[in-house]
């Protein structure tokens, strides 16, 4: 081997730490790293049957393509090559001694913190070629670009440590060999029944024929044969394809550990023609939340891969949904701009959303344990639909779990149609209170009245609810209410009377009441709904409520403060007691101190609370001495 154009590089600081991480945490799961370099010669090779749509005249003689296992037990090496795009020096540095993918340092953080779930998080990672180091000492990689000369090839190779070096070297062929140097104690990865099970096990559907060089005993020869399926499983009949192969597929192209909860495989014919392997996972990917969350289905069209991620066929809000979709009437060389504005792909994300939507509605109907998982995963992404899809509503509002009264925990099980069966006689609308968690919307006063007359309310106290309910007004021909906003519909459904109404007109209370608060308030009014409270303030119908004024306050924007109603209760021991001071600033005190305490359990802050326990304090110094 030539030394003379020899170059050492250290890696990449990130790509040192996940290095280091790795090789200490996968321990239990080694044999991926199988699985990771045929993911890697098989997208080489894809790469290159699509870069060849743009230059046939490259592939006068139509490649073959393969990727190549090769086992020698003297050199305790395992070696893999393909014959796809290859490398260039520069791409070899960038692909191999970086770590390009955007989130990677978050990932690094999360795996230091979370040890338990190290296992898990690299899983889902995706944890790529670094893997090889986890078995050897040493890697070689031997790789030529399709789009370099013969002569300029090149050699990389690492201890895995801090360093990698780089030669120029001569090779024929375009496309990469992967050589490990295996530990000693690895040899197990040296035996031919076990490569092939491994290979069997998570590449059997790749379209890429692998081969193994395998020994005759009989013959004493060495012949490639082929260890894989090598057909595009979902160009399969459904029938022909067990459940474990379904479930292999998915953690080949998601890299996750976990099987996927459900998935719905279809081939349609007519005006469109397109088959779709479509999977709900089992787990929430660790960066769902994250802006730069690689998402959408890979593309294939006429079973020739075009490229992952394409986000176009499934609308936000089921951005959990993996899989494929491989389309027959769209043009090979569709480029992601097409995308954006391609007829076909529009009519393609209608259907597949359908499809997905129905998929969840029959999970939820048939096994309503294995929706609650899915639901407790992605029920808050879920939720965007109601807002974003108009066009099905009324399905995805179907879909949704939440938590009430009644249902006394704090999970989210119950769903809009289950509600309206309990709902009491005369009830006619679905009562719901948003809050910042779940404890403040349980014990909020608003539920006294619903609570003593034994009509359930949703409890929501999810940051996107408030939002969510603003697009869900009405369900089944049932109106949704807010049960901190005003609403004379209650009327009717209140059956007590005031009965200290005529002391309190005596005295003018509600006037005097609005004299003190002024424009403080926007009303001020009797209610019979309270029990144990003795006011509470609700919005006007029409204005906006108190967590959407949190949200747009939470997102930087002003917003004019709310005027509140002051809802008073007349049968209240305290507000009898205030009902009979006569002294102006005594009344004004209590009268402020009950405004303040209603403000305070409406928005959980109050804009000056030393104030507000000033005059707490005060109040109760008096009573002390009058006591004494
Ligand atoms: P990923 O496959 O998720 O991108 P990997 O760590 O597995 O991450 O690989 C890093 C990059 O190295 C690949 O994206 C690819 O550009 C390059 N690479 C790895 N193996 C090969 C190969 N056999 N042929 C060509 N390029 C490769
Ligand atoms: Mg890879």
């Amino acid at each position: 081997m030539e030394k003379v154009n020899k170059e050492t590089y250290s890696f990449q600081s990130e790509a040192k730490e996940l290095l280091h991480l790795m090789i200490h945490s996968l321990y239990s799961n080694k044999e991926i790293f199988i699985r990771e370099i045929i993911s890697n010669a098989s997208d080489a090779i894809d790469k290159l049957r699509f870069y060849f749509l743009s230059h046939p005249e490259l592939n006068k003689n139509s490649i073959d393509f393969n990727i190549y296992v090769s086992i020698d037990k003297k050199n305790n090496t395992l070696s893999i090559s393909d014959n796809g795009i290859g490398m260039s020096k520069k791409e070899v540095i960038e692909n191999l001694g970086t770590i390009a993918k955007s989130g990677t340092k978050k990932f690094i953080s999360e795996l230091k913190r979370n040890t338990e779930e190290k296992n898990k998080l690299i899983g889902q990672f995706g944890v790529g070629f670094y893997s090889t180091f986890i078995v050897s000492k040493k890697v070689i990689v031997k790789t030529k670009s399709i789009n370099c000369s013969k002569n300029e090839g090149v050699l990389w190779e690492s201890y895995g440590k801090g360093e990698y070096s780089i030669q120029n070297i001569k090779k024929e062929e375009t496309g990469t060999e992967v050589i490990l140097f295996l530990n000693d104690s690895e040899k197990i990865f040296l035996e031919e029944w076990k490569i092939n099970n491994i290979i069997k096990k998570y590449s059997d559907h790749i379209s890429i024929p692998v081969k193994i060089n395998s020994y005759n005993e009989k013959e004493k020869t060495y012949s490639f044969k082929k260890i894989n399926k090598a057909k595009a499983l979902w160009s399969l009949k459904k029938t022909e394809i067990k459940q474990e192969e379904y479930q292999n597929f998915y953690k080949y192209i998601t890299n996750d550990i976990n099987n996927p909860l459900i998935w719905t495989h279809n081939t349609v014919e007519g005006t469109q023609e397109y088959t779709n392997l479509l999977y709900v996972p089992s787990k929430a990917p660790w960066d769902m939340w994250n802006r730069d969350n690689k998402h959408g289905l890979k593309l294939y069209v006429k079973k020739v891969y075009i490229m992952d991620d394409v986000q176009q066929f499934l609308p936000n809000y089921l951005r959990f949904i993996r899989g494929i979709v491989d389309s027959y009437d769209m043009p090979l060389n569709v480029s992601r701009e097409i995308l954006q504005e391609n007829k076909i792909v529009s009519g393609l994300k209608k259907s597949l959303t359908k499809r997905v939507l129905k998929l969840l509605k029959e999970l939820s109907i048939n096994e309503p344990e294995k929706y609650q998982k899915f639901w407790n995963e992605f029920g808050l992404v879920l939720k965007e639909g109601i807002a974003e899809d108009l066009y099905n509503k009324e399905t995805i509002a179907n879909l949704l779990r939440f938590t009430s009264v009644f249902n006394n925990k704090s999970e989210q099980t119950l769903s809009l149609e289950s509600y309206i069966k309990n709902m009491k006689e005369k009830q006619e609308k679905i009562y719901f209170i948003t809050s910042d968690n779940y404890l403040s919307a349980k014990n909020s006063p608003h539920l006294e009245f619903f609570k003593k007359n034994s009509i359930d309310v949703l409890l929501l106290s999810d940051k996107i609810d408030e939002w969510m309910m603003n697009h869900l007004t009405e369900f089944k021909d049932k109106k949704i209410q807010s049960i901190s906003k005003n609403d004379e519909s209650l009327n009717n459904l209140i059956q007590e009377e005031n009965k200290n109404q005529k002391i309190f007109e005596k005295n003018n209370f509600i006037k005097k009441v609005k004299e003190i608060l002024k424009d403080k308030i926007k009303e001020a009014k009797f209610t019979n709904k309270l029990t144990d409270t003795p006011a509470v303030l609700v919005t006007d119908s029409a204005d906006m409520s108190t967590q959407m004024a949190k949200l747009f306050s939470a997102a930087g924007q002003k917003t004019s403060p709310i005027k509140y109603i002051f809802e008073i209760n007349p049968n209240h021991l305290l507000i009898k007691h205030i009902n009979n001071i006569s002294e102006k600033k005594q009344l004004k005190e209590w009268i402020y101190l009950l405004f303040e305490q209603a403000l305070f359990v409406e928005t959980g802050s109050l804009e000056d609370p030393n104030k507000f326990i000033f005059r707490l304090n005060n109040l109760l110094t008096q009573k002390i001495f009058t006591i004494q």
